[in-house]
């Protein structure tokens, strides 16, 4: 039968008004007893499909207004709360201005419904390997703000995706916000996907560059949708960093990243394809960045 016209399983339903009642609930967490949501155009779809199964509970952070802001200053750089939407920080004039790569990255995911009610925190807590937000914080070095029952942690979001659907939170945690420097460069997103809108991406690229003098001084690289995990090519970012800008440099650089990519073939591409849409596009991403 259609998703569309399944019920929803039932469950209960709390949304609490403040963080600490949410970490409260969520001390006695076991088994998939709770399952927090703020957008849930994540959650709900699973439930509904039977992809996940239904939790006892269902808490609803949408509730916690304290979690909704986009701040910045240049000390501590960007801060997004666990409930700020993709819309708002795709449209923040400080993130178009400073971090406009994030700002690509969040306007490229599905439709303006689903950016009004998903957060970028979901996206990344959903840790599915194609989310469109994860290479952007990946190369401007994000970091998760996380709280549990053992008080909070920052994790680099380079440790926080275990693999599909999996990060390191515990059961009894939640991601409160996400940090990111104030970095000198230029950064690009790229999203490969079959149709324009509403669609996930087959690759996602994004590319960070700090270019002085001719001289490449800081490069990071994303890559979404071609590994178990968003990831960075190294390997990749190595091969440039302290080059003077050039053809064969970069063409190497592509061909490296494309080496470092762990694609799969599924319904939606081949492994050969993605990896060749690596190369393609990080030095599309480089040409776009090397000539603004
Ligand atoms: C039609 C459609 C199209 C889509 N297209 C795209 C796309 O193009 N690109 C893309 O990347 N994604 C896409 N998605 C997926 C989804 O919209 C995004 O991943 C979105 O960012 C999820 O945010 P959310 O707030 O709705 O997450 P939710 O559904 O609320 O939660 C997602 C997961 O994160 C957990 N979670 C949420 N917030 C927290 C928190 N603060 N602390 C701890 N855990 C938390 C939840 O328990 C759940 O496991 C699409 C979804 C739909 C339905």
């Amino acid at each position: 039968m259609s998703i569309f016209f399944r019920r929803l399983p039932k469950f209960n339903y709390v949304k609490p008004e403040k963080f600490s009642d949410a970490l409260d609930i969520l001390r006695e967490n076991k088994d998939g007893r709770f399952r927090v949501y703020a957008g849930g155009t994540d959650v709900i779809p699973k439930i509904k499909e039977r992809v996940m199964p239904a939790p006892e509970t269902l808490v609803d952070l949408k509730g916690i207004s304290q979690l909704n802001y986009i701040s910045h200053d240049e000390a501590n750089g960007l801060r997004i709360g666990a409930l700020a939407s993709i819309h708002d920080v795709s449209q923040a004039p400080v993130v178009r201005e400073k971090y406009p790569m994030l700002a690509q990255a969040a306007a490229s995911i599905a439709s303006t419904q689903v950016q009004n009610r998903g957060t970028i925190a979901g996206n990344i807590c959903n840790a599915v390997p194609s989310a469109d937000s994860a290479p952007a914080l990946l190369c401007l070095g994000g970091k998760a703000l996380c709280e549990g029952k053992e008080g909070e942690r920052m994790i680099d979001l380079e440790e926080f995706f275990l693999g599909p659907g999996s990060t390191v939170l515990g059961d009894d945690e939640l991601l409160k916000e996400i940090q990111i420097p104030s970095a000198k460069g230029k950064g690009v997103y790229i999203k490969l996907s079959p149709r324009s809108r509403m669609d996930l991406a087959v690759v996602g690229v994004a590319v960070f560059a700090d270019v002085e003098d001719g001289i490449f001084k800081d490069v990071r690289i994303g890559l979404g949708a071609v590994a178990p995990t968003p990831m960075r090519a190294k390997t990749s970012e190595n091969r440039l960093t302290g080059e003077s800008v050039g053809d064969q440099v970069i063409e190497e650089a592509a061909a490296m990243a494309a080496e470092e990519a762990k694609p799969i073939d599924d319904h939606r591409a081949s492994a050969k394809y993605r990896r060749m849409m690596v190369e393609v596009l990080v030095k599309r991403a480089i040409g776009q960045i090397i000539s603004h």
